[in-house]
C-alpha cells in the first residue's frame, strides 16, 4: 500500500478512511485489506468530517484516573458523508440523527475528533 496520510492518531488534525479499489466499500480502521471483498488494493483519503449521528453514550464514570476530569463525556458513533462509520467524541446533547460536523481536541492528553451538531 502506498502514501499513509497522517490522521489524528499521529497527532494531525485530520480523519482518514480508506476506500476499496476492488469493490468501492469504504472503511475507518486501518486494515491491509478490504473488510467486504479482501482486497489488498486501498486508497486512502481524507475525510470531510461531516456526517450523521448513528448512536451515542454518555460516559458518567471514567475508566482511567486521565478521563476523571471528563466526566461525563459523549462517545458518538457517526455515520461519515463518505459511506464509513466512526466512534468519536461529540457533544453531550447530540442525538441519534443530528447532522454533525468534527473539530479536534485535546482528550486525556492526546488529539482527538470531536463531534458537534451543524445548524
Ligand atoms: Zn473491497
Amino acid at each position: 500500500m502506498s502514501g499513509r496520510i497522517v490522521d489524528w492518531t499521529k497527532g494531525t488534525e485530520a480523519i482518514v478512511y480508506q476506500t476499496c479499489k476492488g469493490c468501492g466499500a469504504r472503511q475507518y480502521f486501518r486494515r491491509s485489506f478490504c473488510a467486504a471483498c479482501g482486497s489488498p488494493d486501498l486508497a486512502e483519503r481524507r475525510a470531510s468530517g461531516a456526517g450523521t449521528v448513528y448512536a451515542t453514550s454518555l460516559v458518567c464514570r471514567a475508566a482511567t484516573p486521565e478521563t476523571r476530569a471528563h466526566v461525563p463525556y459523549n462517545i458518538v458513533l457517526v455515520d461519515a458523508d463518505e459511506g464509513f462509520r466512526m466512534m468519536a467524541h461529540g457533544d453531550n446533547d447530540l442525538a441519534i440523527g443530528d447532522k454533525v460536523a468534527a473539530r479536534f481536541t485535546q482528550f486525556a492528553g492526546r488529539l482527538v475528533p470531536y463531534f458537534a451538531k451543524t445548524k
